[in-house]
């Protein structure tokens, strides 16, 4: 079937309104991570877990088990650096993603991807 043909398949009435949310739960779909210009690195080993950046967090990317602190969603987080800012032990590093893409293509295959979903092991227990 050529484009056109498939562009004729559907009429302007049936294109989605746009600014509607069809589907309840859709925005844990939308990766807002992709956006991000800085990563947050968190220093687990200094980590208090004092949950100060979990309440600050607008995006609710900091991941939790059992009341600790077990790393961050990188496929949400924005790198907006509140986290970072807020931490009262200073263990949450705003590293430009681009230096530590770089960092991680230098040091070859399986010495960390620069694009992890989660830092500091386990995903989930949000
Ligand atoms: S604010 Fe800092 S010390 Fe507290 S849980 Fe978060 S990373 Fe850990
Ligand atoms: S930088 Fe920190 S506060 Fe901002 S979205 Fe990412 S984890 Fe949340």
């Amino acid at each position: 079937m050529s484009a056109n043909a498939k562009a004729k398949e559907k009429g302007w009435k049936d294109v989605p309104i746009g600014g509607l949310i069809l589907e309840a739960g859709s925005s844990e779909k939308y990766e807002t991570g992709d956006w991000r210009t800085y990563r947050p690195v968190w220093d687990q080993d200094k980590c208090k877990h004092c949950m100060i950046c979990w309440i600050y967090c607008p995006d609710s990317c900091i991941l939790v088990r059992e009341g600790k602190m077990i790393g961050i969603d990188y496929e949400h987080c924005k790198g907006c650096g509140i986290c970072a800012h807020e931490c009262p032990a200073k263990c949450i590093d705003m590293r430009l993603e681009t230096e530590l893409q770089a960092e991680g293509a230098a040091a070859g295959a399986g010495a960390g991807s620069a694009s992890g979903a989660t830092s500091g092991g386990e995903a989930g227990g949000k």
